[in-house]
């Protein structure tokens, strides 16, 4: 469907709306960079969060993450946070009615930030030199979830009445899983469309790799070192299935191709995390323990993806005497992590890219990522298509000194609100 451009005059204003908003927009992603929302402890940031929805004039509801509603659910995983406060904060800006709705989903937790000692600017500092916000949670990612507020906050101030509903939300439990946007969609929130505000660097991106834990258990027979041809030792038999996971690594991405990933051999890497074996240098080990993550390309079906790994798991052992007795063990454990897309040719694909093109002068790039997301979760359990497209970049989430560009935040600002104006009045 062709989209209608918006009525210009509103489209400036919009515009206008947000510079003027510009000193309060950085203010208000420093407060939340400020603020502390590890995995768990996201409270006080939600809190904060709800208020500010509040100071809009939305329905803003608070939603917790609970087990007993999430456990039935087929994409549920338990992350191990317990269901404690875990809340998840939804506002809606209700339409005047007959528009298109449109969900503006972000994440409040955080990771941990790791050594103090990398980082150069505190990482609940909020710190600003030059275009840069500092702090752990700046790109990935609190300036999106302000840049969803303020492209709002904008919208009003310029005084548009959308046709189609607007959801705002702010969810917990992305980073270890998708707990809290499950709990949007277990608890009936949809809409026609959905943008998440990860930190793409202002490129769209409409599609993910998945990613699936495993375990893989080597048994040996232990014995005194000195007498080794006894027995059987398990990383002896351990190192030619990790290097079978080279290979396989390798020919899974031989005959794979998706126009949006430009590394044609890193889009569902195999990589193992952590091996542990042996208690004493002069034993024989009987036990090793290797665990990773096995990538899922686009469009693969996960049991497709575990049966493999399985398959060529059994061939290695099948050619060595002591495993055909001995079969090495495969466990799926902890994150289990489908792919999502959405198709290139969706509706909220292109009046993204055409808000960012009119702002920016020029399309903004395609990419695949090879994180997990919650995009997912709307794709594949709530049927609703969508799209990230977010400021800051990915290679500074998760790292010391992460940062937003300033920039970003407001280009991204900006973009979010013509793409109000144009998606949810047709
Ligand atoms: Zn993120």
């Amino acid at each position: 469907m062709p989209q209608t451009p918006a009525p210009a005059p509103l489209t400036a204003a919009v515009d206008r709306a947000v510079d003027a908003l510009l000193p309060e927009l950085v203010e208000f992603t420093r407060s939340i960079v400020r603020i502390p929302s590890l995995p768990g402890g996201e409270v006080a940031a939600q809190r904060a969060m709800a208020a500010k929805y509040h100071s809009l004039g939305l329905e803003t509801d608070v939603v917790l993450s609970t087990r007993e509603a999430l456990a039935g659910h087929p994409a549920f995983t338990d992350d191990g946070i317990p269901f404690v406060d875990r809340l998840n904060v939804i506002a809606r800006w209700r339409g005047t009615g007959g528009g298109r709705s449109l969900i503006l989903n972000g994440h409040m937790d955080v990771v941990p930030p790791g050594d103090l000692e990398a980082w150069s600017h505190g990482p609940w500092s909020g710190e600003v030199v030059g275009d840069r916000l500092y702090g752990r949670g700046s790109c990935d990612m609190k300036a999106g979830l302000a840049a969803a507020v303020f492209a709002v906050q904008a919208v009003q101030a310029a005084g548009g009445r959308l046709a189609g509903d607007v959801l705002l939300q702010s969810v917990i439990g992305e980073e270890s899983g998708g707990v809290g946007t499950l709990t949007t969609i277990v608890h009936g929130y949809r809409a026609d469309a959905c943008i998440i505000m990860e930190p793409m660097a202002l490129n769209i991106c409409p599609v993910h790799s998945g990613a699936l834990t495993f375990r893989l258990t080597v048994h040996g027979k232990g014995v005194h070192a000195s007498l080794k041809p006894a027995g059987v030792s398990a990383i002896d038999e351990m190192i030619p299935l990790l290097q079978a996971l080279d290979r396989f690594n390798a020919d899974r991405h031989r005959t794979f191709r998706h126009p949006l990933y430009a590394d044609a051999e890193n889009v569902a890497p195999i990589s193992v995390g952590t091996l542990r074996s042996g208690n004493w240098p002069s034993s024989v080990p009987d036990l090793a323990v290797a665990e990773g993550r096995l990538g899922v390309f686009p469009g693969e079906d996960v049991g497709d993806a575990r049966a493999a790994f399985a398959a060529l798991i059994a061939d290695v052992a099948r050619h060595r005497a002591w495993l055909v007795d001995h079969p090495p063990q495969v466990e799926w454990f902890e994150g289990q992590f489908e792919s999502g897309s959405t198709p290139l040719d969706a509706p909220i694909l292109r009046a993204v890219s055409e808000s960012h093109a009119a702002h920016a002068g020029s399309p903004p790039g395609l990419i695949g990522v090879q994180c997990g997301t919650d995009l997912r979760l709307f794709t594949r359990h709530a049927g609703i298509p969508t799209v990230m497209y977010g400021p800051g970049s990915l290679t500074h989430a998760h790292a010391a000194d992460e940062f937003v560009p300033v920039s970003e935040l407001v280009h991204c600002t900006r973009v979010l609100a013509r793409t109000l104006l144009t998606w949810c009045d047709q």
